[in-house]
């Protein structure tokens, strides 16, 4: 079977397709020891749900890197949210994911036992109502996502405006991926031959967007869907340039995945938002990271109304996602994993976050 009668029948790729690819797979990786990263949790999840890593072969290692936004927000910017609702007496409107994050002082879900308002929606959008519904309290929105969710909390933000709701502020924790993929290459902490593109994101930003750096390293950058079907002939194409010395962008994902991205979701972001340095859970401070409100709405913006009186000093814990988010030790290197740390026990957001890498290696490759 060739390379091209593979691409043909993409779109519907069957059993011998799939076992054609990872033979294929298997012979490209046979000469020495490979390793590439996929940088989306969600790609974490799906490898680790269907047993991917299992049929690969053993010289090919596939790291995990920073691509859950849950797991990626800094335990300062935690301890800041629950501070500040104690001592403003603010409700907190958020996703269900962050609620069990742990920051050094504890988590949401702490903050609601002791009595405090914590509400989770499905939809940014409900956090309207629930500021109409009660004029006399004031709520924080908790803004947290990377490009694919920001839109739909951009247009929450205008919405809050237009209808002159003023007991509602927002929260921007917000992270840009290509600026956290740049950091992890430039940290040389890890060897990658290659790495799986994001295919949600990248559905959002566009090829044009990774293209913007990707060039300068050498390294070969193949965007991925998430069935197990996409995922097995991304990793092949993937080997194929690594094996060929072809660097840049490449994109598999053509039924969403195109070289603008989604202009109108980027012209709804950009209306809102402006890029700024952000705070990444174990990658530090990543300049042009992160977004926050741009001046218009800057009158909802938390951080710059509701002061502290002392800056926020984070207390170290046993906890080594900062590790796992850079790929430098896989979950079960982690002296918590499982003994301690758990989803039902969570000691660190990784294993919180239903896309967190240590809940992925614990609900599927624990053995
Ligand atoms: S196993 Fe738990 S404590 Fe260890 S790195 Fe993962 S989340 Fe953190």
């Amino acid at each position: 079977m060739t390379n091209l009668a593979i691409t043909k029948k993409l779109t519907k790729i069957g059993k011998e397709e799939v076992k054609f690819l990872i033979e294929q797979i298997h012979k490209l990786a046979s000469d020495r020891e490979y390793c590439i990263m996929e940088f989306c949790g969600t790609h974490t999840h799906e490898i680790s749900r269907y047993g991917i890593r299992s049929i690969l072969p053993k010289t090919l290692d596939l790291k995990s890197g920073p691509g859950c936004p849950v797991c990626v927000t800094a335990a300062e910017d935690i301890d800041y949210l629950i501070t500040i609702a104690e001592k403003y007496d603010l409700g907190v409107i958020t996703f269900g994911d962050i609620v069990n994050v742990p920051g050094s002082r504890g988590s949401l879900s702490y903050l609601r036992a002791r009595g405090k308002e914590v509400r989770v929606v499905y939809s940014p959008i409900e956090s309207l109502k629930i500021a109409k519904q009660n004029p006399t309290r004031n709520y924080i929105l908790v803004g947290i996502g990377f490009e694919t969710t920001v839109p739909g909390l951009a247009y929450t933000v205008k919405k809050i405006v237009q209808e002159g709701i003023k007991n509602l502020f927002y929260f921007s924790l917000h992270k840009l991926t290509p600026p956290a993929m740049k950091a992890l290459l430039d940290a040389g902490e890890i060897k990658l031959d290659g790495i799986i593109g994001p295919g949600h994101v990248s559905t959002v930003i566009g090829i044009k967007k990774w293209q913007e750096f990707i060039g300068n390293y050498q390294i070969p950058f193949v965007i991925m869907g998430f069935e197990p079907e996409d995922i097995i002939y991304g990793i092949y194409i993937l080997m194929q340039k690594i094996k060929n010395k072809e660097y840049g962008v490449f994109n598999t994902y053509f039924r969403s995945v195109r070289f603008e991205g989604n202009v109108f979701a980027q012209k709804v972001v950009d209306e809102v938002f402006e890029v700024s340095d952000s705070n990444w859970r174990g990658l530090g401070v990543i300049p042009q990271s992160g977004l926050e409100l741009r001046k218009e709405y800057s009158h909802l913006d938390v951080k710059k109304i509701f002061k502290l009186d002392e800056p926020i000093k984070v207390k170290k814990t046993g906890c080594r996602c900062g590790e796992v988010l850079r790929g430098v030790i896989k979950p079960y290197e982690c002296p918590l994993f499982e003994k301690v740390c758990r989803p039902d026990n969570p000691k660190g957001p990784c294993m919180v976050s239903s896309e967190g890498t240590c809940a992925a290696y614990y609900l599927y490759e624990k053995e």
